[in-house]
């Protein structure tokens, strides 16, 4: 293509520009383009690109579910004995548990499984604590512990299946 050479959006065709997409090598209107670490880029590459990064199958989601909540039903018993050392228990379970997703789904990575694990350790913890508060409510206080323990479960799952490495 000729230097100087008016170029047209392939997303808008009324929009002239110089930006090429440095992927796919398509006009982009300055709308149109995303810039990356890389350089500009159309959205299709972008997505494109992000649809590749995760690719976790469905089952993956609940193979998540079933092996955090698992984590999380044998974990409750031991904070709810321990109290105040749910503080070092909870950064424990969660890297066990994100570990233990991470190899169970093979490795593959999805924009969700963060989330789902953490549902399933939250579950995990409920099944345990829900009967038990309903029948003695005086006992909720001692629930602080137990949303520490979570707490930081949660934000160690988030560390290592949300930002992935
Ligand atoms: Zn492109
Ligand atoms: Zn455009």
């Amino acid at each position: 293509m000729a230097e100087g050479e008016t170029l047209f959006c392939a997303f808008h065709p009324n929009v002239p520009t110089t930006l090429r997409c440095n992927r796919c090598g398509r006009p982009i209107c300055v709308r149109c383009a995303v810039q990356t670490p890389v350089g500009y880029r159309c959205r299709e590459c972008v997505a494109g690109q992000q649809a590749l990064f995760f690719n976790a199958r469905p089952l993956d989601y609940g193979i998540a579910a079933v092996a955090a909540l698992v984590l999380g039903l044998i974990a409750a018993p031991l904070v709810a004995a321990l109290g105040f050392w749910a503080i070092f228990v909870g950064p424990l379970v969660g890297s066990l548990t994100a570990g233990a997703v991470h190899r169970l789904i093979g490795r593959r990575r999805g924009r969700w499984i963060w989330l789902v694990a953490s549902g399933g350790l939250a579950a995990g913890l409920l099944l345990w604590r829900l009967p038990l508060w309903l029948a003695s409510p005086f006992l909720l206080p001692r629930a602080l512990w137990d949303g520490v323990y979570l707490a930081m479960a949660i934000s160690t799952v988030i560390g290592y299946l949300r930002f992935w490495r």
